[in-house]
């Protein structure tokens, strides 16, 4: 059926299908597996039934929290959902300075997206039009909360029969990736991605937490704030065709979703997103290469021999905004660049993405020098934590300040040394309680400390 929903979703899906083999996409590797991955699409909506695909990521991998890179040239986050939105910021900044500097009333086919919001107080701040919408497609359940219960019920028909677990002495605030789907609560529990758990951790928090920080305080981030006004996506599509329902009514998992992307707590006070289920499937999504495989092989996934053909996740991931060439990227940085740093340096910009910190802050620098506004020779985190709050600036400690009441003033330092002891005591252990005073809603946040984000570039 034609919904606008499953405009969103084919628009998304065709412009995958449009771009280049190999690369970054899910191959046959050279032993037979087939590889499997997931697709986050960005659509500006600009008329009903006008939808224009701004960013797509793919990609399920994160870096593990020893392996970050002070100098902001690895992507640390390469969950589809995080590459997309990231892409999808570089195509409004874009957007952004072809509106400013020209009085055409349609650039590029589309209309001019944004207007003035503040009036005669300088400096200006932009918002999108009102009739101007922002949709995220998945191909499947964003991770995290959002997907706890496909994840249970997976583990339950893997089992054959329904996984038990202790009830837990009291409800974690924090939880490692994937342990303990089972938790049913009211209460807001945060994950960080999940990953094999033999693997060192990674502090990434899950795409359904990211997705309900996005809804209380926009996609835009730090830096954007400066100009724009919070940006809010109207809704998120996400592919669930009936083959992966595994018993469970889609409603079930469509309250889930809306709870865990919207609410989560009473003292969040979201902008509402909307839901919503299509049944078209991703053509590389681990359910579809799982059935080619089937097809291909004779091998059913109730065989002994599955083991041996069972498709995999795609190491690497791919960005594409419209305008650029697609980047294929693996660890957080190009596909097949140079990960040699001299005397512990940053990275080649050959090496970089072009929405790794240290790409984006760059181009933000540039973007200011474009549009004559003064530059603060400032470090990335100085930037995005101004002291002052002058001219722009304090766009940003305005936008800072509604974070930290989602997620307190802890020390993220003590908080990410008491996750990694606990995980380094006990690798199975099943949660753990936050440790902070705080009562913010998010207060169990695992914060990137400042020590990652304190370098320099040179605009
Ligand atoms: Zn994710």
């Amino acid at each position: 059926m034609d919904t606008p929903e499953s405009h969103i979703a084919r628009a998304c899906l065709d412009a995958y299908a449009a771009l280049p083999k190999g690369g970054g996409k899910p191959q046959k590797r050279s032993n037979g597996r087939n590889e499997w991955t997931i697709l986050a699409g960005c659509v500006l909506e600009t008329h009903p039934s006008k939808f224009t695909v701004i960013a797509l990521g793919t990609g399920v991998k994160c870096t593990p929290y020893e392996r970050i890179s002070p100098h902001g040239d690895v992507l640390n986050d390469c969950h589809a959902e995080i590459i997309c939105r990231r892409g999808a910021r570089v195509w409004l900044l874009d957007r952004l300075l072809a509106e400013i500097s020209s009085d055409d009333i349609i650039i590029d086919d589309i209309p001019r997206i944004f207007h003035i919001a503040n009036g005669s107080h300088a400096p200006v701040q932009y918002s999108l039009q009102q009739h101007v919408h922002l949709h995220l497609y998945i191909s499947t359940l964003p991770c995290g909360e959002a997907s706890s219960i496909a994840l249970y019920a997976r583990h339950t028909l893997e089992d054959g029969h329904k996984s038990l677990y202790p009830h837990p002495a009291h409800v974690p605030r924090l939880i490692r990736g994937r342990i303990r789907p089972d938790i049913e609560t009211s209460e807001c529990i945060l994950r960080t991605k999940p990953g094999r758990r033999d693997a060192p951790p990674s502090i990434s928090m899950s795409c359904s937490d990211k997705i309900l920080v996005w809804n209380a305080i926009g996609i835009q981030g730090a830096f954007l704030s400066s100009w724009l006004t919070s940006i809010f996506l109207t809704s998120v599509v996400i592919s669930m065709p009936q083959e992966t329902h595994m018993g469970i009514h889609q409603k079930e998992y469509e309250s889930k979703c809306v709870w865990a992307l919207n609410y989560r707590g009473s003292s969040l006070h979201n902008h509402k997103l909307k839901v919503s289920f299509v049944s078209i499937c991703f053509p590389d999504s681990r359910e579809s290469v799982e059935l080619r495989t089937h097809q291909e092989y004779g091998v059913a996934q109730a065989d002994e021999n599955w083991s041996k053909v069972e498709p995999e996740p795609c190491a690497a991931s791919i960005l594409w905004v419209p305008g650029y060439k697609m980047e294929s990227l693996l660890g957080g940085v190009k596909l097949g660049a140079s990960t040699k740093r001299k005397n512990g340096g940053p990275l080649p910009a050959s090496s970089w993405s072009m929405i790794c910190k240290r790409a984006w802050f760059l181009k933000l620098i540039r973007s200011q020098k474009v549009l004559n506004e003064p530059y603060y020779s400032l470090s990335y985190y100085e930037s995005k934590h101004p002291l002052h709050a002058s001219g722009r600036q304090h766009y940003i400690k305005a936008y800072q300040s509604e974070k930290s009441q989602l997620r307190g003033n802890t020390d993220s330092k003590t908080r990410i040394s008491l996750f990694l002891e606990q995980i380094h005591k006990d690798p199975e252990h099943e949660s753990m309680a936050s440790p902070s005073a705080s009562d913010a809603p998010l207060a169990a946040w695992l914060v990137t400390p400042r020590k990652w984000t304190d370098f320099i570039v040179e605009g």
